[in-house]
């Protein structure tokens, strides 16, 4: 695999900090964030590397060289006059004739590039975005996805009068060699997401790619502090893919949402009082926050799946408004029992995803490689705690919703706290 690195920033926010060298070189905890950047790419492989570098270019330059003390190939691009974001690609457009990584430099990350670039593939696209949520949607651009093929980004200055999935753009990207042939013609000013991403998203050609690894940029003194706290306790590099991952998995009415029986009109999705606080605080501390949830009301035919999708949306902006998000959520939308009227037939069945079963936990561990041994259920029905026992893991009942007082069955939780707002309580036990 082949990583173009755009290093030309100016790093001017964080001139305080580190004068006199371009962003890429801002030390964490004592080393450039470009030196972790070249360690994470080359764990997954990525041998040849691409600097696009411009004032202060040489500073970057005497300290990679060739790139041999690093155990990878390393070539410059100089950049005299301001190219923009994109503009510089154009001295790529002979050199590279495979789908590649084009990364920028400001960003501080641990990624498994091989799952990513597997996904691209898989999908054929002209370009493939890193998509992830963040703790401030509301003021982030974001993107608007379908099954994957995403259809706009949505300007963080819009006025946003609907609910938002929380999915973020991480500004790092895989790019066919394919756009050389619309794209990058002379060496001119390109500003990569107007000029290029916003045309491929009209065409249909870019898909986002959902990964909960950490990418973070470090271009403000605040964050610049909160990454490298982050490198030192050892959650950047514990949250690549290609490491095992633990996870908090979550049932979603009575634990996130007040308890309403079978939600099926959007309108009466509440959060329970201090739940996204919970959140933050699984968010905060390497585990993933992953909801499991039965939906039978789908095959019943008294919610369809669009609507789903948008009351999930709904508790996105609700939890993204204060800070909180969850990483994934898998849902069961069968039910056993046939004859009804208005049922979608082919959803009526016995399956294995149905909770206490334990088919969306498996299927959430196979796609974020998560071991189940360091995970935890967290739930307030008897049912939740039976599934985590079904599943292997420790389980924890909130007294919120059902208060676990339904009587289905008999398995005891390990952890019985008031809320999921009180899960630091548990995980600090962990
Ligand atoms: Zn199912």
């Amino acid at each position: 695999m082949i990583a173009v690195i755009s290093a030309g920033g100016k790093g001017t926010r964080l001139s305080a900090i580190a004068p006199n060298i371009p962003k890429p070189m801002v030390p964490i905890a004592g080393t450039p964030i470009l030196v972790h950047q070249v360690e994470s790419l080359k764990r997954s492989g990525v041998k040849e590397f691409v600097f696009l570098v411009g004032h202060l270019g040489h500073v970057i330059r005497e300290y990679f060289g060739d790139g041999s003390s690093f155990g990878v190939s390393i070539r410059y691009i100089q950049e005299d006059q301001p190219l923009g974001s994109g503009g510089s690609l154009y001295f790529l457009r002979e050199g590279i004739k495979e789908d590649f990584l084009f990364v920028f430099g400001d960003l501080m990350f641990d990624v498994d590039f091989i799952r990513m670039m597997q996904f691209h593939k898989e999908h054929g696209a002209a370009i493939t975005l890193f998509a992830h949520p963040n703790s401030h949607p509301f003021d982030s651009d974001l993107i608007l996805q379908r099954n994957g093929q995403v259809h706009g980004i949505d300007s963080k200055n819009n006025v946003r009068d609907y609910f938002y999935e929380n999915l973020v753009n991480a500004g790092i990207y895989v790019l066919s060699p394919r756009l050389f042939k619309d794209y990058f013609l002379e060496p001119a000013k390109t500003d990569f997401e107007k000029d290029v991403l916003a045309k491929e998203i009209e065409r249909g050609d870019v898909y986002a790619y959902h990964s909960t690894e950490y990418v973070k940029d470090a271009g403000t003194p605040d964050r610049y502090e909160s990454v490298g706290r982050d490198l030192l306790s050892g959650v950047i590099a514990g949250r690549s893919l290609a490491k095992k991952q633990k996870a908090v998995f979550l049932d979603r009415d009575g634990t996130i949402n007040t308890y309403k029986g079978f939600l099926t009109d959007i309108d009466q999705l509440e959060l329970i009082p201090r739940v996204a606080k919970g959140l933050k605080d699984i968010n905060e501390s390497g585990y993933l926050a992953i909801i499991v949830s039965n939906q039978p009301v789908i095959a019943r035919g008294e919610l369809t799946v669009p609507e789903l999708d948008e009351i999930h949306r709904k508790l996105q902006t609700l939890l993204g408004k204060e800070g909180a998000y969850y990483d994934d959520l898998f849902y069961c939308p069968h039910h056993p029992d046939k004859g009804f009227e208005g049922e979608v037939r082919e959803l009526k069945i016995d399956c294995a995803c149905r909770k206490p079963g334990i088919g969306l936990i498996l299927e959430a561990a196979e796609k974020y490689n998560i071991d189940l041994c360091q995970s935890i259920m967290v739930g307030d029905g008897t049912m939740d705690i039976q599934t985590g026992v079904n599943a292997g893991m420790k389980t924890v009942l909130v007294k919120t919703g059902l208060k676990g007082e339904d009587g289905k069955y008999d398995a005891q939780p390990d952890f019985v706290i008031d809320s999921l707002a009180d899960i630091q309580e548990v995980l600090s036990k962990l």
